[in-house]
Protein backbone atom coordinates (compact mmCIF):
# COMPACT_ATOMS: atom_id res chain seq x y z
CA UNK A 1 0.00 0.00 0.00
CA UNK A 2 1.58 3.63 -0.98
CA UNK A 3 2.24 5.62 1.78
CA UNK A 4 0.13 9.07 1.51
CA UNK A 5 1.73 12.41 2.33
CA UNK A 6 -0.44 14.34 4.93
CA UNK A 7 -2.89 16.65 3.66
CA UNK A 8 -2.18 15.52 -0.06
CA UNK A 9 -4.95 14.20 -2.33
CA UNK A 10 -3.48 10.40 -3.18
CA UNK A 11 -5.79 9.18 -5.98
CA UNK A 12 -4.28 5.51 -5.25
CA UNK A 13 -4.71 5.28 -1.74
CA UNK A 14 -8.21 7.01 -1.76
CA UNK A 15 -9.14 4.03 -4.45
CA UNK A 16 -7.59 2.08 -2.08
CA UNK A 17 -10.00 3.01 0.68
CA UNK A 18 -13.29 2.99 -1.65
CA UNK A 19 -12.37 -0.94 -2.65
CA UNK A 20 -11.72 -1.37 1.35
CA UNK A 21 -14.70 -0.16 2.16
CA UNK A 22 -16.77 -2.42 -0.09
CA UNK A 23 -15.05 -5.32 0.17
CA UNK A 24 -17.01 -7.14 2.82
CA UNK A 25 -19.88 -6.29 0.92
CA UNK A 26 -18.25 -7.79 -2.35
CA UNK A 27 -17.45 -11.30 -0.08
CA UNK A 28 -21.58 -11.41 1.37
CA UNK A 29 -22.84 -11.13 -2.24
CA UNK A 30 -19.91 -13.86 -3.70
CA UNK A 31 -21.13 -16.19 -0.79
CA UNK A 32 -24.88 -15.56 -1.58
CA UNK A 33 -23.80 -16.90 -5.16
CA UNK A 34 -22.43 -19.70 -4.28
CA UNK A 35 -24.72 -20.34 -1.79
CA UNK A 36 -27.28 -20.15 -4.55
CA UNK A 37 -25.18 -22.34 -7.14
CA UNK A 38 -25.14 -25.09 -4.11
CA UNK A 39 -28.90 -25.24 -4.15
CA UNK A 40 -29.23 -25.04 -7.77
CA UNK A 41 -27.24 -27.79 -8.61
CA UNK A 42 -28.04 -30.20 -5.31
CA UNK A 43 -27.61 -33.46 -6.26
CA UNK A 44 -24.83 -32.95 -9.25
CA UNK A 45 -22.28 -33.48 -6.28
CA UNK A 46 -19.60 -32.76 -9.21
CA UNK A 47 -20.91 -29.37 -9.75
CA UNK A 48 -21.65 -28.77 -5.92
CA UNK A 49 -18.09 -30.04 -5.21
CA UNK A 50 -16.44 -27.33 -7.71
CA UNK A 51 -18.65 -24.09 -6.48
CA UNK A 52 -17.41 -25.20 -2.79
CA UNK A 53 -13.83 -25.60 -4.25
CA UNK A 54 -13.91 -22.19 -6.26
CA UNK A 55 -15.60 -20.57 -3.23
CA UNK A 56 -13.24 -21.94 -0.56
CA UNK A 57 -10.48 -20.55 -2.64
CA UNK A 58 -11.65 -17.60 -3.95
CA UNK A 59 -13.00 -16.01 -1.03
CA UNK A 60 -9.71 -15.71 1.28
CA UNK A 61 -7.61 -15.25 -1.18
CA UNK A 62 -9.57 -12.06 -2.08
CA UNK A 63 -9.81 -10.58 0.46
CA UNK A 64 -6.59 -11.78 2.58
CA UNK A 65 -3.91 -13.38 0.45
CA UNK A 66 -4.01 -10.68 -2.25
CA UNK A 67 -4.91 -7.63 -0.58
CA UNK A 68 -1.42 -8.87 1.86
CA UNK A 69 0.33 -9.06 -1.60
CA UNK A 70 -0.77 -5.23 -2.95
CA UNK A 71 0.67 -4.30 0.03
CA UNK A 72 3.80 -5.80 -0.20
CA UNK A 73 4.21 -5.38 -4.15
CA UNK A 74 2.34 -3.36 -6.50
CA UNK A 75 -1.41 -2.78 -6.20
CA UNK A 76 -1.48 -2.55 -10.58
CA UNK A 77 0.09 -5.90 -10.94
CA UNK A 78 -1.83 -8.07 -7.80
CA UNK A 79 -4.94 -6.63 -9.56
CA UNK A 80 -3.99 -8.38 -13.05
CA UNK A 81 -3.44 -11.68 -10.80
CA UNK A 82 -6.86 -11.31 -9.32
CA UNK A 83 -8.68 -10.78 -11.98
CA UNK A 84 -6.69 -13.80 -13.99
CA UNK A 85 -7.85 -15.90 -11.29
CA UNK A 86 -11.23 -14.71 -11.45
CA UNK A 87 -11.78 -15.13 -14.59
CA UNK A 88 -10.25 -19.23 -14.37
CA UNK A 89 -12.63 -19.70 -11.48
CA UNK A 90 -15.70 -18.55 -13.28
CA UNK A 91 -14.65 -20.21 -16.39
CA UNK A 92 -14.16 -23.57 -14.65
CA UNK A 93 -17.56 -23.28 -12.82
CA UNK A 94 -19.16 -22.23 -16.11
CA UNK A 95 -17.79 -25.53 -17.47
CA UNK A 96 -18.86 -27.45 -14.30
CA UNK A 97 -22.31 -26.17 -14.22
CA UNK A 98 -22.78 -25.95 -18.14
CA UNK A 99 -22.71 -22.13 -17.90
CA UNK A 100 -25.64 -21.88 -15.25
CA UNK A 101 -27.18 -18.70 -15.26
CA UNK A 102 -26.29 -18.35 -11.83
CA UNK A 103 -22.57 -18.24 -12.91
CA UNK A 104 -23.05 -15.55 -15.36
CA UNK A 105 -24.99 -13.61 -12.06
CA UNK A 106 -21.13 -13.81 -11.02
CA UNK A 107 -19.70 -11.77 -14.60
CA UNK A 108 -21.11 -8.60 -13.20
CA UNK A 109 -20.92 -9.20 -10.06
CA UNK A 110 -17.26 -9.19 -10.48
CA UNK A 111 -16.99 -6.49 -12.68
CA UNK A 112 -18.53 -3.70 -9.77
CA UNK A 113 -15.67 -5.09 -7.77
CA UNK A 114 -13.60 -1.83 -7.41
CA UNK A 115 -10.74 -2.33 -8.94
CA UNK A 116 -8.53 0.80 -8.11
CA UNK A 117 -8.25 3.46 -10.81
CA UNK A 118 -5.28 3.37 -12.60
CA UNK A 119 -4.98 3.43 -16.36
CA UNK A 120 -5.23 -0.23 -16.12
CA UNK A 121 -8.97 -0.91 -15.45
CA UNK A 122 -10.26 -0.65 -18.30
CA UNK A 123 -8.37 -3.12 -20.68
CA UNK A 124 -8.35 -5.82 -17.31
CA UNK A 125 -12.22 -5.68 -17.95
CA UNK A 126 -11.99 -6.11 -21.40
CA UNK A 127 -9.35 -9.14 -21.48
CA UNK A 128 -11.76 -10.51 -18.51
CA UNK A 129 -14.52 -10.39 -20.85
CA UNK A 130 -13.53 -11.43 -23.91
CA UNK A 131 -11.99 -15.06 -22.27
CA UNK A 132 -14.94 -15.43 -20.12
CA UNK A 133 -17.29 -15.27 -23.38
CA UNK A 134 -14.75 -16.86 -25.80
CA UNK A 135 -14.31 -20.08 -23.34
CA UNK A 136 -18.26 -19.76 -22.38
CA UNK A 137 -19.67 -19.49 -26.54
CA UNK A 138 -16.83 -22.42 -27.27
CA UNK A 139 -17.93 -24.64 -24.03
CA UNK A 140 -21.61 -24.54 -25.01
CA UNK A 141 -22.89 -21.00 -23.31
CA UNK A 142 -26.01 -19.75 -24.52
CA UNK A 143 -25.00 -16.88 -27.07
CA UNK A 144 -27.71 -14.31 -25.63
CA UNK A 145 -27.43 -15.03 -22.03
CA UNK A 146 -24.05 -14.59 -22.47
CA UNK A 147 -24.20 -10.81 -24.41
CA UNK A 148 -27.02 -10.21 -21.74
CA UNK A 149 -25.06 -10.56 -18.71
CA UNK A 150 -21.74 -8.88 -21.03
CA UNK A 151 -23.60 -5.76 -21.38
CA UNK A 152 -24.84 -5.55 -17.70
CA UNK A 153 -21.37 -6.44 -16.61
CA UNK A 154 -20.23 -3.19 -18.39
CA UNK A 155 -22.49 -0.89 -17.79
CA UNK A 156 -22.30 -1.90 -14.10
CA UNK A 157 -18.59 -1.66 -14.29
CA UNK A 158 -18.79 1.87 -15.94
CA UNK A 159 -21.37 3.09 -12.78
CA UNK A 160 -18.87 1.85 -10.39
CA UNK A 161 -16.00 3.59 -11.73
CA UNK A 162 -17.89 6.70 -12.38
CA UNK A 163 -18.84 6.74 -8.44
CA UNK A 164 -15.54 6.15 -7.54
CA UNK A 165 -13.83 8.64 -9.20
CA UNK A 166 -16.70 11.05 -7.92
CA UNK A 167 -15.45 9.69 -4.46
CA UNK A 168 -11.81 10.56 -4.51
CA UNK A 169 -12.81 13.77 -6.17
CA UNK A 170 -15.09 14.45 -3.23
CA UNK A 171 -11.98 13.05 -0.91
CA UNK A 172 -9.72 15.42 -2.79
CA UNK A 173 -11.81 18.39 -2.09
CA UNK A 174 -12.19 18.07 1.46
CA UNK A 175 -8.14 17.24 2.16
CA UNK A 176 -8.03 20.77 0.30
CA UNK A 177 -10.58 22.20 2.89
CA UNK A 178 -8.72 20.69 5.72
CA UNK A 179 -5.46 21.66 4.47
CA UNK A 180 -6.34 25.36 3.93
CA UNK A 181 -8.18 25.22 7.42
CA UNK A 182 -4.82 24.42 8.80
CA UNK A 183 -3.15 26.80 7.21
CA UNK A 184 -5.87 29.35 8.71
CA UNK A 185 -5.30 27.92 12.21
CA UNK A 186 -1.43 28.44 12.02
CA UNK A 187 -1.88 32.22 10.57
CA UNK A 188 -4.44 33.34 13.44
CA UNK A 189 -1.16 31.74 15.98
CA UNK A 190 1.33 33.96 14.37
CA UNK A 191 -1.04 36.70 14.15
CA UNK A 192 -1.48 36.23 17.90
CA UNK A 193 2.42 35.97 18.71
CA UNK A 194 2.90 38.66 16.83
CA UNK A 195 1.02 40.63 18.66
CA UNK A 196 1.55 39.43 21.80
CA UNK A 197 5.30 40.43 20.97
CA UNK A 198 3.90 44.08 19.92
CA UNK A 199 2.73 44.32 23.04
CA UNK A 200 5.65 42.68 24.92
CA UNK A 201 8.12 45.27 23.05
CA UNK A 202 5.55 48.29 24.53
CA UNK A 203 5.67 47.05 27.80
CA UNK A 204 9.64 46.32 28.04
CA UNK A 205 10.10 50.29 26.84
CA UNK A 206 7.81 51.81 29.03
CA UNK A 207 9.86 49.49 31.63
CA UNK A 208 13.25 50.88 30.14
CA UNK A 209 11.80 54.25 29.69
CA UNK A 210 11.56 54.89 33.73
CA UNK A 211 14.55 54.22 35.05
CA UNK A 212 16.30 56.18 31.80
CA UNK A 213 14.53 59.13 33.11
CA UNK A 214 16.41 59.67 36.03
CA UNK A 215 19.90 58.43 34.88
CA UNK A 216 19.04 61.05 32.32
CA UNK A 217 18.17 63.67 34.93
CA UNK A 218 21.30 62.79 37.63
CA UNK A 219 24.35 62.41 34.86
CA UNK A 220 23.00 66.12 33.15
CA UNK A 221 22.78 67.35 37.12
CA UNK A 222 26.39 66.17 37.77
CA UNK A 223 27.73 67.57 34.23
CA UNK A 224 25.84 70.68 35.34
CA UNK A 225 27.25 70.82 39.10
CA UNK A 226 31.08 69.88 37.80
CA UNK A 227 30.15 72.65 35.58
CA UNK A 228 30.28 75.32 37.94
CA UNK A 229 33.22 74.02 39.89
CA UNK A 230 35.81 76.43 39.29
CA UNK A 231 39.12 74.06 40.20
CA UNK A 232 38.45 71.11 38.64
CA UNK A 233 41.47 68.77 38.22
CA UNK A 234 42.93 67.60 34.80
CA UNK A 235 40.69 63.98 35.37
CA UNK A 236 37.48 65.92 35.80
CA UNK A 237 37.56 68.35 33.47
CA UNK A 238 38.39 65.51 30.48
CA UNK A 239 35.08 64.12 32.88
CA UNK A 240 33.01 67.50 31.95
CA UNK A 241 34.76 67.88 28.65
CA UNK A 242 34.12 64.30 27.15
CA UNK A 243 33.12 61.87 28.64
CA UNK A 244 29.78 62.91 30.87
CA UNK A 245 28.88 64.58 27.28
CA UNK A 246 29.61 61.81 25.06
CA UNK A 247 27.36 59.92 28.26
CA UNK A 248 24.41 62.47 27.60
CA UNK A 249 24.83 61.43 23.88
CA UNK A 250 24.60 58.03 24.26
CA UNK A 251 21.38 57.87 26.96
CA UNK A 252 19.87 60.23 24.55
CA UNK A 253 20.20 57.46 21.46
CA UNK A 254 18.70 54.88 24.19
CA UNK A 255 16.13 57.39 25.15
CA UNK A 256 15.38 57.59 21.38
CA UNK A 257 14.98 53.96 20.76
CA UNK A 258 12.67 53.36 23.83
CA UNK A 259 10.63 55.85 22.61
CA UNK A 260 10.50 54.59 18.96
CA UNK A 261 9.67 51.38 19.99
CA UNK A 262 6.62 52.53 22.21
CA UNK A 263 4.87 54.39 19.52
CA UNK A 264 5.98 51.50 16.81
CA UNK A 265 4.37 48.75 19.11
CA UNK A 266 1.46 50.15 20.67
CA UNK A 267 -1.93 48.81 18.62
CA UNK A 268 -4.01 51.12 19.39
CA UNK A 269 -5.63 53.13 16.76
CA UNK A 270 -3.73 55.42 14.69
CA UNK A 271 -5.75 58.33 13.11
CA UNK A 272 -4.44 60.80 10.17
CA UNK A 273 -2.56 63.36 10.79
CA UNK A 274 0.22 65.80 9.07
CA UNK A 275 3.58 65.16 10.35
CA UNK A 276 7.04 65.24 9.39
CA UNK A 277 7.80 62.75 7.11
CA UNK A 278 11.74 62.88 7.14
CA UNK A 279 11.62 62.75 11.31
CA UNK A 280 9.36 59.72 11.03
CA UNK A 281 11.82 57.96 7.92
CA UNK A 282 15.06 59.44 10.61
CA UNK A 283 12.89 56.76 13.29
CA UNK A 284 12.97 54.18 11.32
CA UNK A 285 16.42 54.27 10.40
CA UNK A 286 17.02 54.19 13.88
CA UNK A 287 14.73 51.02 14.70
CA UNK A 288 16.34 49.31 12.05
CA UNK A 289 19.94 50.33 12.50
CA UNK A 290 20.53 47.00 14.51
CA UNK A 291 19.85 44.89 11.31
CA UNK A 292 22.17 47.07 9.02
CA UNK A 293 25.08 47.39 11.53
CA UNK A 294 27.12 44.73 8.72
CA UNK A 295 26.31 46.86 5.95
CA UNK A 296 27.14 50.36 5.02
CA UNK A 297 23.87 52.64 5.02
CA UNK A 298 23.36 55.38 2.34
CA UNK A 299 20.90 58.14 3.55
CA UNK A 300 20.20 60.98 0.63
CA UNK A 301 16.58 62.51 2.77
CA UNK A 302 15.63 65.93 0.88
CA UNK A 303 13.50 67.45 3.22
CA UNK A 304 10.00 67.00 1.58
CA UNK A 305 8.01 68.96 4.81
CA UNK A 306 4.80 67.48 6.26
CA UNK A 307 2.68 64.68 5.20
CA UNK A 308 -0.63 63.68 5.95
CA UNK A 309 -1.07 60.14 7.16
CA UNK A 310 -0.29 57.76 9.69
CA UNK A 311 3.20 58.17 10.20
CA UNK A 312 3.43 55.08 12.45
CA UNK A 313 2.29 52.86 9.66
CA UNK A 314 5.00 54.28 7.32
CA UNK A 315 7.64 53.74 10.06
CA UNK A 316 6.65 49.94 10.11
CA UNK A 317 6.83 49.95 5.72
CA UNK A 318 10.45 51.69 5.96
CA UNK A 319 11.28 49.67 9.11
CA UNK A 320 10.35 45.94 7.31
CA UNK A 321 11.69 47.43 3.96
CA UNK A 322 15.21 48.43 5.55
CA UNK A 323 15.18 44.81 7.88
CA UNK A 324 14.71 43.26 4.26
CA UNK A 325 17.26 45.08 2.19
CA UNK A 326 19.73 43.95 5.65
CA UNK A 327 18.98 40.95 5.80
CA UNK A 328 18.92 40.26 1.99
CA UNK A 329 22.71 41.85 1.84
CA UNK A 330 25.63 40.72 2.70
CA UNK A 331 28.93 41.97 4.85
CA UNK A 332 29.99 44.94 2.96
CA UNK A 333 27.04 45.31 1.15
CA UNK A 334 25.63 48.83 0.65
CA UNK A 335 21.78 49.80 1.91
CA UNK A 336 20.39 53.43 0.30
CA UNK A 337 17.71 55.28 1.29
CA UNK A 338 16.28 57.91 -0.87
CA UNK A 339 13.53 60.17 0.14
CA UNK A 340 12.43 63.45 -2.51
CA UNK A 341 9.79 65.12 -3.39
CA UNK A 342 8.33 64.93 -6.51
CA UNK A 343 5.04 67.43 -7.33
CA UNK A 344 2.51 66.45 -4.63
CA UNK A 345 3.67 63.05 -4.24
CA UNK A 346 7.22 61.74 -1.90
CA UNK A 347 9.10 59.23 -3.14
CA UNK A 348 11.36 57.04 -1.33
CA UNK A 349 13.38 54.29 -2.47
CA UNK A 350 15.21 51.36 -0.64
CA UNK A 351 17.91 50.06 -2.63
CA UNK A 352 20.06 47.06 -1.49
CA UNK A 353 23.13 45.01 -3.59
CA UNK A 354 21.76 42.06 -1.88
CA UNK A 355 20.82 38.95 -2.83
CA UNK A 356 18.00 39.86 -5.06
CA UNK A 357 14.74 38.07 -5.98
CA UNK A 358 13.67 35.15 -8.14
CA UNK A 359 10.74 35.87 -11.03
CA UNK A 360 8.99 32.94 -8.16
CA UNK A 361 9.83 35.07 -5.33
CA UNK A 362 8.63 38.21 -7.10
CA UNK A 363 5.44 36.89 -8.10
CA UNK A 364 4.50 35.94 -4.77
CA UNK A 365 6.17 38.74 -2.80
CA UNK A 366 3.21 40.62 -1.75
CA UNK A 367 1.03 37.84 -0.49
CA UNK A 368 0.24 37.07 2.67
CA UNK A 369 2.02 35.01 4.66
CA UNK A 370 4.84 34.46 1.61
CA UNK A 371 8.78 33.77 3.03
CA UNK A 372 11.75 32.55 2.04
CA UNK A 373 13.70 32.52 5.65
CA UNK A 374 13.67 30.32 7.75
CA UNK A 375 11.30 29.33 10.29
CA UNK A 376 11.51 32.08 13.17
CA UNK A 377 13.09 34.38 10.89
CA UNK A 378 10.29 35.15 8.57
CA UNK A 379 6.79 35.46 9.05
CA UNK A 380 5.74 36.48 5.16
CA UNK A 381 3.35 39.21 6.68
CA UNK A 382 5.76 42.38 5.96
CA UNK A 383 5.52 43.13 2.45
CA UNK A 384 1.55 42.10 2.26
CA UNK A 385 0.73 44.42 4.91
CA UNK A 386 3.53 47.30 4.10
CA UNK A 387 1.17 46.75 0.20
CA UNK A 388 -2.29 47.45 2.23
CA UNK A 389 -0.81 50.41 3.86
CA UNK A 390 0.49 52.35 1.02
CA UNK A 391 -2.62 51.28 -0.80
CA UNK A 392 -4.56 52.83 2.24
CA UNK A 393 -2.58 56.47 1.90
CA UNK A 394 -3.43 56.06 -1.81
CA UNK A 395 0.18 55.45 -2.71
CA UNK A 396 2.13 52.64 -4.81
CA UNK A 397 4.99 50.36 -3.91
CA UNK A 398 6.86 48.90 -6.76
CA UNK A 399 9.77 46.63 -6.88
CA UNK A 400 12.61 46.11 -9.27
CA UNK A 401 14.85 43.23 -8.71
CA UNK A 402 17.93 40.56 -9.86
CA UNK A 403 18.95 37.46 -8.54
CA UNK A 404 22.51 38.68 -6.99
CA UNK A 405 22.68 42.17 -8.00
CA UNK A 406 20.30 43.33 -5.64
CA UNK A 407 16.59 44.95 -4.76
CA UNK A 408 15.03 48.33 -5.14
CA UNK A 409 11.41 49.17 -3.62
CA UNK A 410 9.78 52.79 -4.39
CA UNK A 411 7.31 54.16 -2.74
CA UNK A 412 5.20 56.74 -3.97
CA UNK A 413 2.88 58.76 -1.60
CA UNK A 414 0.90 61.76 -2.00
CA UNK A 415 1.39 64.32 0.31
CA UNK A 416 -2.47 64.69 0.99
CA UNK A 417 -4.12 61.40 0.43
CA UNK A 418 -7.30 61.89 -0.84
CA UNK A 419 -9.59 59.96 2.07
CA UNK A 420 -8.27 56.21 2.19
CA UNK A 421 -9.52 54.35 -0.90
CA UNK A 422 -8.39 50.92 -0.22
CA UNK A 423 -8.06 49.58 3.49
CA UNK A 424 -7.68 45.83 2.81
CA UNK A 425 -4.04 44.25 2.73
CA UNK A 426 -4.45 42.08 0.03
CA UNK A 427 -6.50 42.01 -3.61
CA UNK A 428 -4.39 41.58 -7.21
CA UNK A 429 -0.92 41.84 -5.17
CA UNK A 430 1.21 42.15 -8.18
CA UNK A 431 4.96 43.18 -8.05
CA UNK A 432 5.77 45.47 -10.74
CA UNK A 433 9.08 43.38 -12.48
CA UNK A 434 12.10 45.53 -14.10
P1 LIG B 1 9.50 38.03 5.63
O1 LIG B 1 10.55 39.11 5.67
O2 LIG B 1 8.96 37.70 6.97
O3 LIG B 1 9.92 36.82 4.86
P2 LIG B 1 8.15 39.83 3.84
O4 LIG B 1 6.72 39.90 3.42
O5 LIG B 1 8.73 41.07 4.43
O6 LIG B 1 8.22 38.61 4.86
O7 LIG B 1 9.04 39.37 2.62
C1 LIG B 1 8.64 38.28 1.84
C2 LIG B 1 9.81 37.70 1.05
O8 LIG B 1 10.24 38.68 0.08
C3 LIG B 1 11.06 37.44 1.87
O9 LIG B 1 10.99 36.16 2.50
C4 LIG B 1 12.14 37.48 0.80
O10 LIG B 1 12.20 36.27 0.07
C5 LIG B 1 11.62 38.51 -0.17
N1 LIG B 1 12.29 39.82 0.02
C6 LIG B 1 11.78 40.92 0.59
N2 LIG B 1 12.65 41.94 0.55
C7 LIG B 1 13.74 41.49 -0.07
C8 LIG B 1 15.01 42.06 -0.46
N3 LIG B 1 15.30 43.34 -0.18
N4 LIG B 1 15.90 41.28 -1.12
C9 LIG B 1 15.60 39.99 -1.41
N5 LIG B 1 14.42 39.39 -1.10
C10 LIG B 1 13.52 40.13 -0.43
Amino acid sequence: MMDSQPGVADPVSDSERAQRAIQGLAGMGAAVINLSLIIAHWGQWNAVLSVVGVAAALIPLNTLFLEWLARKTSRAGVEAMRMAINMVCICLLGIQTRWSVLVWVFVPYNMLWYFGLDRWVRPRMALYLVVINAVALSTGAEPATAAAFSLIGIFGYLGTEKRGELLVQKHGLLEQAHQELQQLHQRALEQERLSSLGLMAASVAHEINNPMSYVTSNVDSLLQDLKDEPNLSAPLKEYVDDVLPATLDGIKRVNSIVSDLRRFSRGDYEGYVSYDFTAEVRTALRIARIQLGHVRVEEVLEDVGPVVGRPRQIVQVLVNLLVNAGQATPSGGVVRLVTRREGAQVRVEVRDTGSGMSEETKRHLFEPFFTTKPAGLGTGLGLSVSYGIIRAHGGRIEVESELGKGTCFTIDLPKVPTLPPETSSSGNLRAAGR
